[in-house]
């Protein structure tokens, strides 16, 4: 018996109602033999996890009946609290004026009910708010736009966090937009987007690669595995692609680790905790495996990642422009927001998005429109012009490395060519776009 039944009922070890006895494994510590507690009945019990036990013992009853009541119990009470949040939900639907004497009476007496359906609502319409898309007006556009090439000026370190929202005009589908992948996979529909590497770097890929080469940006960390930035002409020193890059695949064994870049998706066989790409080291003979961070892997390569390079940027940034990202993965890398400084020694951020982002609160301008939209008028803005994308000179057909005599049929995606791509749409299946999306989807609710 706890001490906790002695305080309760004022009785001390020597009652005559107990008597003492060696503590019993699994007893909760009471080291009373309770000979004699039916008299004292339900409160014992309630404070007593071992007279909750013996109680029923006492009187005749196995335990195994004991856990069906209780179950019996259990589901009764949420049958019951299903079938009354049924109810009041269904009175809620009503227009006041309709409701019967009887439904206020229900509402009347189940004032917990009600409170929780009108919480459960309001988050659900705050959810929806998030998801929805937003255009500003032409004109507070441009004022916008001003703001942010004069804060790109003065910066004396801007940098770029980029996200899939500047790869839709390439035709891939950002991740959380409303049609996204994974919007899509979220709500049971097929995702299907033009073949990848038909995909170009859009003009804001461009723009950024003109911003670095005027030194009006000094890094750009992407969360994009779709390798458009280093086919745009960014240096790699002034990249950190957190996630991977799709055209890569290296060798970890070989120190420093052996990278390969290729002229094709070497993802194709590639899934969450799956990363060999079915090709070995030229030198060692070892597995490839890709670049690609899947959603609940932690990313250690060292490039195309450049973790250090990301973290030595972010250090440095005064002004931190995000562009077509949702930031509700790049909001969990504390090193890119400066956390550990107090509030207004962190960098000013400055976001490009249609939609709701978790640090729009924070940002001291939070921009409305399309990435190609905002970048064409910033451009303008800053006197600069826009490079065009010449595939003939794409770095990846001098970076790649080619394939060894009989790796040829070790993957079945479309190679990267010099030549302009005809607009082919496809299904996409495998690799880091279709499999680890669908992996890490989360089951919905019934
Ligand atoms: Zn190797």
């Amino acid at each position: 018996m706890s001490p906790l039944c002695f305080a309760l009922f004022g009785l001390r070890p020597q009652e005559p109602l107990l008597t003492e006895a060696a503590p019993r494994p699994g007893s909760g510590g009471c080291s009373f033999r309770h000979t004699r507690l039916l008299v004292l009945k339900g409160p014992v019990a309630q404070c007593c996890p071992l007279a909750a036990r013996l109680l029923p013992v006492m009187a005749g009853v196995s335990q195994r009946e004991v856990r069906k009541a209780a179950d019996r119990r259990q589901k009764r009470v949420l049958e019951e609290q299903r079938a009354r949040i049924k109810l009041v939900s269904k009175i809620l639907q009503k227009p006041q004026e309709l409701r019967t004497k009887d439904d206020l009476a229900v509402l009347a007496a189940c004032v917990d009910t009600v409170q929780e359906l009108e919480r459960r609502k309001q988050k659900t319409e705050a959810r929806k708010r998030k998801l929805e898309e937003v255009i500003d007006e032409p004109e507070e556009l441009r004022r916008k736009v001003n703001l942010l090439a004069a804060a790109i000026q003065e910066a004396q370190y801007p940098v770029i966090y980029s996200g899939a929202g500047i790869s839709t005009a390439a035709s891939i589908p950002d991740y959380r937009g409303p049609k996204g992948v994974w919007t899509l996979l979220q709500s049971g529909r097929e995702v299907s987007t033009a073949d990848l590497s038909e995909a170009e770097p859009t003009l804001t890929h461009m723009c950024i690669t003109q911003l670095y080469k005027e030194k009006l940006v000094h890094h750009v960390v992407s969360q994009n595995c779709d390798g458009l930035h280093l086919r745009s002409s960014l240096p790699r020193k002034a990249l950190s692609e957190l996630h991977g890059n799709m055209y890569i695949e290296v060798c970890t064994y070989c120190s420093p680790n052996r990278e390969y870049i290729r002229l094709f998706d070497v993802t194709e066989r590639t899934s969450l905790h799956k990363h060999n790409t079915g090709r070995k080291c030229h030198k060692c003979n070892s597995e490839l495996r890709d670049t690609i961070v899947h959603f609940g892997e932690k990313g250690t390569l060292e490039q195309p990642l450049n973790w250090k390079g990301a973290a030595e940027a972010a250090k440095k940034a005064d002004v931190i422009i995000c562009l077509g990202s949702s930031l509700k993965v790049l909001k969990k890398y504390a090193c890119l927001w400066c956390m550990s400084r107090v509030p207004h020694k962190r960098p000013k951020l400055y976001i490009v998005n249609l939609q709701w982002t978790p640090k729009d609160d924070v940002a001291t301008l939070k921009i409305h429109a399309k990435c190609d939209d905002v970048m064409r008028l910033l451009l303008k803005e800053l006197h600069l012009e826009i490079p065009h994308y010449d595939r003939s000179k794409d770095p990846i057909f001098s970076l790649a490395t080619q394939l060894r005599p009989g790796e040829e049929d070790s993957h079945s995606r479309k190679l990267l060519t010099k030549d302009s791509p005809e607009g082919v749409a496809s299904t996409v299946s495998g690799g880091w776009y279709g499999k680890g999306c669908a992996k890490g989807r989360r089951k919905k609710k019934i």
